[in-house]
């Protein structure tokens, strides 16, 4: 099968999806591949935040969004041994919606995909997995995929690479991302919640551990953060030891760690922060994961993708559309969020460094660090943390069409 549109999308996450629809919504042709049936994948980034919201409010999607069932995060609090301390209050924020929604990725991305719908010039072709680049004298003219199991070539103005922190493409364009590390790993799973639970989403550091509980209505969504590369130990030392240390963090009552009953209940998240040096090659361009994997401190992973498409789509919509697109205008795009994703990860490698593996390193109880007991005592800075969590670094905001 042989197609032709002016862009092509390999994966169909927050970055691409959300690229492939404001396209769409401009009338560029738009075809995305998403490798998988549907969208179901649990214990992704499930936290959208006051900035994608905003977005959604300018392209007058946000009530239609708000319908989709959720939970409000107004606050983040952080417990150290007694000591507990609100780091962050988004209910300053000057957005419509200022609170962290907590909603399954793939309500999003289906809901991404029903707007996407409305527009005659998109295409999402699910199954359909992205397995090489066609190129054409050094510039990138479209990809082979395989759709159901039979080859595709799709050829583009523009091909982009949105297929995540292990991407096929990028792989294909042989380019390899700078490594910054991390000192930890997440095992992510989840415990009943009652309706009588008082307790809050909350991030709690103790000596050698420290573990995150998000109110997810009638579950809490739980993260144990552990030292890089320790899951096969843990694993090895059997369950009842891996409930006993849940249990010992429990703020709720301790019995309810027994619902882990399996280790398939347990996820493993590998963290990684990493950047490529060129997001783009002639007729080629990479966002999202693709570009740049972030830690999860701070829940900002689909949000920054989110701005990334927003950015795409307003720098490269009127090229696409005057059929003039050129390299410089891709090199704009990664102009235009390189910044604010580097201060990001510089912030995250911060904390991991510090926060994080001070707590995982530390025998005993933990202190609220200096820079938390700074940032929430002096009342200008107070804000901060809502800022940078809730809209991040320069935000993005839809442009006119
Ligand atoms: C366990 C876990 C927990 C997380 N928790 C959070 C959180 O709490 N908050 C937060 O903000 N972020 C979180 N993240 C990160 C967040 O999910 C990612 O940053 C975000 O989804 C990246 O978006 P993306 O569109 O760039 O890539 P992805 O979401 O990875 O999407 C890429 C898509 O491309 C598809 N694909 C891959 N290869 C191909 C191919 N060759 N052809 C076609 N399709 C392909 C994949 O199936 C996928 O659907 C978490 C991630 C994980 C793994």
């Amino acid at each position: 099968m042989e197609q032709s549109v002016q862009v092509c999308i390999a994966g169909g996450g927050p970055a691409g999806m959300m690229l492939g629809v404001l396209l769409a919504r401009s009338g560029v042709s738009v075809a995305v591949f998403e490798k998988h049936a549907d969208f179901l994948r649990d214990f992704r980034g499930d936290t959208i935040h006051p900035s994608t919201m905003q977005m959604l409010y300018e392209l007058g999607w946000l009530n239609d969004f708000l319908k989709l069932p959720h939970q409000k995060v107004r606050t983040l609090t952080g417990v150290f041994g007694t000591k507990r301390i609100k780091f962050a209050d988004f209910s300053h924020l000057p957005v419509k919606a200022p609170y962290i929604a907590m909603m399954p990725q793939w309500d999003f991305l289906n809901f991404l995909a029903a707007k996407g719908q409305a527009f005659p010039s998109f295409k999402l072709l699910m199954q359909t997995q992205a397995v090489d680049l066609v190129t054409d004298r050094g510039r990138v003219t479209g990809v082979r995929a395989l759709c159901n199991g039979a080859e595709m070539v799709i050829s583009a103005d523009l091909v982009v690479a949105a297929d995540g922190r292990g991407s096929t493409l990028r792989a294909c364009a042989g380019l390899v991302p700078n490594d910054y590390g991390a000192p930890m790993d997440v095992e992510w799973f989840r415990l009943p919640r009652l309706a009588a639970d008082t307790e809050e989403t909350q991030a709690r550091f103790d000596g050698g551990r420290i573990f995150i509980m998000l109110n997810r209505g009638d579950y809490w969504q739980c993260a144990f953060v552990i030292p890089k590369g320790r899951d096969a130990e843990i694993r090895a030392a059997g369950l009842a030891a891996f409930q006993a240390s849940v249990a010992a963090l429990l703020p709720i009552d301790t019995t309810r760690a027994a619902a882990i009953s399996s280790w398939d209940q347990v996820y493993l998240l590998t963290v990684k922060v990493d950047r490529l040096q060129e997001w783009a090659r002639p007729g080629l361009l990479f966002i999202g994961d693709a570009a740049h994997a972030m830690s999860p401190v701070g829940g900002v992973g689909v949000n920054r993708r989110v701005q990334d498409a927003v950015a795409a789509a307003n720098l490269l919509t009127r090229p696409l559309r005057a059929n003039a697109l050129t390299f410089d205008d891709l090199k704009r795009v990664q102009a235009r969020r390189e910044f604010p994703t580097r201060m990001t990860q510089r912030l995250q490698l911060f904390l991991q460094n510090t926060v994080i593996a001070g707590s995982l390193a530390a025998a005993g109880p933990v202190a609220p660090p200096l820079a938390l007991r700074v940032l929430t005592a002096i009342p200008l800075l107070r804000r901060l943390p809502a800022r940078l969590i809730g809209l991040g670094i320069r935000p993005e905001h839809i442009a006119p069409r």
